[in-house]
């Protein structure tokens, strides 16, 4: 089955690439294979490549820049679908509204936005994801969250028909919106934002990515933030309480910048890392009694 939408894919001109090394599309580096990538060319292709899957059973999984996941070692016995730059058209509805492809990186519509004196969207300046994982996780930073500029988002559903959530409908949460749970494809959204300033949204933006630059270990591969913010905690502080920074499972390590991260040191499989981010759990709850849950998402074979 899998060769049959290979097939169609290649047909319609997308990029195919069978046993594909899912380490090359991670920011973590590290994992087994996918049985098949596709890389659409077009959005009407991606329409239709979706629904070809659908109608043959078979539920792709969507990957932007991979930028919050981690494959495990056996791969990934499926179809995945990358939405990246060929998806990533950006441009004005009207004064305030930005219409952006879900391919678009952060840092396009970050700097579109710039251009066009909008604000609302400094706090995603050194977000390295798309546009359409931004939606799926409502990524924020700095007290800010896609929640706070979107205005609707458009979709392909699993039945491969295309379809709009309101703002109402799209059930925004910490790391958490309505493609949580119902797994569509997203393919581009409309924002809101602020005339403002240019120097005022610069200077905002440069402060956040130095932050980041100080306070995060980007040297490393890593999917930022290992795990999700417990209610009344910080992950990081707690990890670093249990004297867990630098801890080392094969090429994986907690952080010593940043006990919030883990990263890949060097030659880390995903079994490396999924081993430390157990112990991390197990030790922080025997000290603290909070279980700290994942904000990367592990997927692939067990
Ligand atoms: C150094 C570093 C710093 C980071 N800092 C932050 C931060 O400050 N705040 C934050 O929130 N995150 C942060 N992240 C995590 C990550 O960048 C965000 O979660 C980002 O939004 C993920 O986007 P992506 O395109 O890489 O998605 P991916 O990692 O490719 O996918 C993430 C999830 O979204 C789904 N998805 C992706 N695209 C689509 C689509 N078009 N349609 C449907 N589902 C889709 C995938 O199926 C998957 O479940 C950081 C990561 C790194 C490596």
């Amino acid at each position: 089955m899998y060769n049959k939408i290979a097939l169609f894919a290649e047909n319609i001109g997308a990029e195919v690439i069978k046993d594909a090394p899912m380490k090359k599309y991670t920011s973590f580096k590290c994992g087994g294979n996918a049985s098949v990538l596709i890389i659409p060319d077009s959005l009407e292709n991606l329409n239709k490549i979706t629904a070809f899957c659908y109608s043959n059973s078979v539920k792709p999984f969507i990957v932007g820049n991979g930028s919050n996941l981690l494959v495990t070692d056996n791969g990934i016995n499926g179809v995945v679908i990358k939405i990246g730059s060929q998806m990533s058209e950006i441009r004005l509805l009207d004064d305030t509204t930005i219409y952006c492809e879900a391919g678009a990186s952060l840092k396009s519509l970050c700097m579109f936005a710039l251009e066009k004196c909008l604000s609302g969207l400094e706090f995603a300046y050194g977000i390295p994801g798309t546009l359409g994982g931004a939606v799926y996780m409502n990524a924020g930073a700095y007290g800010g969250e896609m929640k706070d500029v979107l205005y609707s988002v458009n979709h392909i559903d699993d039945n491969g028909n295309t379809g709009t959530l309101s703002m109402d409908e799209l059930d925004l949460g910490y790391r958490h919106s309505a493609y949580t749970n119902n797994g569509f494809t997203i393919t581009s959204a409309v924002l809101k934002l602020q005339k403002a300033d240019k120097k005022d949204i610069k200077e905002a933006m440069d402060d956040k990515l130095g932050r980041r630059k100080d306070k995060q270990p980007l040297e490393y591969p890593s999917a930022g933030s290992t795990f999700k913010r417990p209610e009344g905690y910080f992950a990081g502080a707690l990890i670093e309480d249990c004297g867990l920074k630098g801890y080392t499972v094969g090429g994986a390590q907690v952080s010593e910048k940043h006990a919030g991260f883990v990263i890949n040191k060097g030659g880390a499989t995903s079994t490396d890392v999924i081993n430390l981010i157990k112990d991390v759990q197990r030790i922080v709850y025997d000290k603290h009694k909070v279980i700290l849950e994942t904000e990367v998402k592990i997927i692939g074979e067990e």
